[in-house]
């Protein structure tokens, strides 16, 4: 099992973004639909929740836009609490690298980007990988947020573990060594991914749902929703 150090971690980086229409966390298994936002320097790329996604395919048009515009006004004001995204492929982001937990807006331009670009591009089949870190990859990652780089360089996180959500479209999450474990067996990092962005899931089930999601050959969502569900009951 992680010892005590990936333990701390773990708790840091489920610091997790919200969605900007109902201000739920943004768990991966509730991500809805991703969403532009034009502003005169930037291009925001939110994410709203299937709740959300849900809700405003039932309302009138003129309420839909009335949505929007609090969405907008929220990300002007407070984009960190919000943001999800991961590259913009038209250009750049403009600005500084906006972290918020492990979810974070990446520019296009750091080699370790490149590097899970070309990986998912290569393996279109994958959706899950750990790597390692590239040197300066945290210290980039954790620019704005001291406290967390620091608790990074002391419990000397060494791996990435990158989830790819959809083309151009990626997660990454930051732990501690894997040696001794399974890291080459993608349901394996699935499960490890699960367990690091889902409130609801905590190391001592890292075990249990790597089996679940084994048995369900792969199937990530349906088998963190049955292992959940078997867990309350
Ligand atoms: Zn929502």
């Amino acid at each position: 099992m992680f010892d005590e150090k990936s333990l701390i971690i773990k708790d840091i980086l489920k610091k997790k973004s919200l969605c900007p229409g109902c201000d739920e966390e943004m768990i991966e298994y509730r991500v809805g639909e991703l969403f532009l936002y034009s502003t005169e320097n930037e291009e925001i790329k939110y994410i709203l929740c299937k709740e959300c996604l849900k809700k405003i395919n039932k309302i009138r048009k003129e309420k839909q836009i009335k949505f929007f515009k609090k969405i907008e006004i929220k990300l002007e004001n407070n984009f960190r609490l919000y943001s999800a995204i991961l590259e913009s492929k038209s250009k750049p982001l403009a600005g500084e690298l906006k972290e918020s937990g492990a979810i974070a807006e990446l520019p296009i331009d750091n080699p370790w980007n490149e590097d899970d670009r070309k990986y998912f591009e290569n393996n279109p089949k994958i959706n899950y990988r750990a790597r390692k870190i590239y040197p300066g990859e945290l210290e980039e990652t954790y620019k704005n947020n001291a406290e967390l780089k620091k608790s990074a360089e002391n419990n000397n996180i060494t791996t990435a573990i990158v989830h790819k959500i959809s083309d151009g479209q990626r997660v990454r999450a930051y732990v501690n060594s894997l040696e001794g474990y399974p890291r080459e067996d993608e349901d394996f990092i699935a499960a490890l991914f699960q367990i690091l962005m889902n409130d609801f899931l905590k190391l001592e089930d890292l075990d249990s749902l790597y089996q679940e999601i084994k048995r369900r050959n792969s199937f990530v969502k349906e088998a963190v929703e049955a292992y959940l569900k078997e867990k309350e009951e």
